[in-house]
């Protein structure tokens, strides 16, 4: 069976910043890959090229066996190699979740309203279809008491699960993650993170950027280490951070230890 992300020699430019210079990364079907990195890296880059709202500027990306769209940018000129539909985009960007450092709710639904709102107008589920995956979807991340909240009712862990919940709710087969605690107050961290354990615990298949050591240790199937727009390291836990090899992934880790 195929890996559900396969990235080779990925290469990213925004103008003449090189930002990804030449990514390799498998992600194997429900395994949890976190991704640890300073800041400016490439991460947020690197998991917006996953789901294209990036398109690469060279090298290969296949989600789940289907190739993402590649275009050549050579000296101002580019060239379209392998382009694809806008339906077929929408359609497999429908299959990933993504969940932001900012929970973006939306500020005039109700919890509930914000978790069935894509199945109906992406899925076009009935009202009663999309009403009982999402209350399925709330009492898993806790919130079966809180679905006629509105966003500004809720703490930050709160709207950061209904975040997790409303990209559940389109049945995803890949979460991505994107510092989805780095804004919480300290004390919030926990309940998200136990959330996504959860979801890590039932086979989701999961790219997650965080800076949270802890949580990549206890979950992850996989620790990647991104330096300057390049994959440093990569191993189990217990490698890379444990037993860290380069002297990059030794400099980060004697920081945020
Ligand atoms: P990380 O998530 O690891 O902090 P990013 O992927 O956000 O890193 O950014 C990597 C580099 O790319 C940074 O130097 C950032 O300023 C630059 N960058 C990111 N997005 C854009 C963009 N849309 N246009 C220009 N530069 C960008
Ligand atoms: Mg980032």
């Amino acid at each position: 069976m195929t890996a559900m992300v396969e990235i080779s020699a990925v290469h990213k430019f925004f103008g003449d910043l090189h930002v990804l210079r030449g990514v390799d990364l498998e992600v194997e079907r429900g395994e949890v890959c976190v991704i640890l990195g300073p800041s400016g890296s490439g991460k947020s880059t690197l998991l917006r090229c996953i789901n294209e709202l990036e398109r690469i500027s060279a090298g290969r990306i296949v989600v789940d066996g289907e190739l993402m769209g590649l275009r050549e940018v050579t000296r101002g000129t580019t060239t379209e190699l392998h382009r694809r539909s806008d339906k077929d985009i929408a359609r497999q960007r429908s299959r990933i979740g993504m969940v932001f450092q900012r929970f973006n709710l939306f500020p005039h639904m109700t919890t509930l309203d914000n978790v069935m709102e894509a199945p109906r107008k992406v899925r076009g589920w009935d009202k009663a279809r999309a009403r009982t995956k999402a209350e399925e979807l709330l009492t898993m991340v806790g919130l079966s008491d809180r679905m006629e909240h509105y966003p500004a009712q809720l703490s930050g862990g709160q709207q950061q699960r209904v975040a997790i919940a409303r990209a559940l709710a389109m049945e995803p087969d890949l979460m991505l993650f994107d510092e989805p605690t780095s804004a919480l107050d300290p004390e919030l961290v926990g309940e998200v993170l136990a959330v996504m354990k959860q979801l890590a615990d039932s086979g989701m298949t999961m790219l997650v950027v965080t800076h949270e050591v802890g949580f990549a240790r206890e979950v992850a199937d996989q620790v990647v280490f991104m330096d300057e727009g390049l994959v440093v390291e990569r191993g189990t836990a217990a490698e890379v951070i444990g037993n860290p090899q380069q002297s990059r992934t030794r400099d980060f880790f004697a920081k945020v230890l």
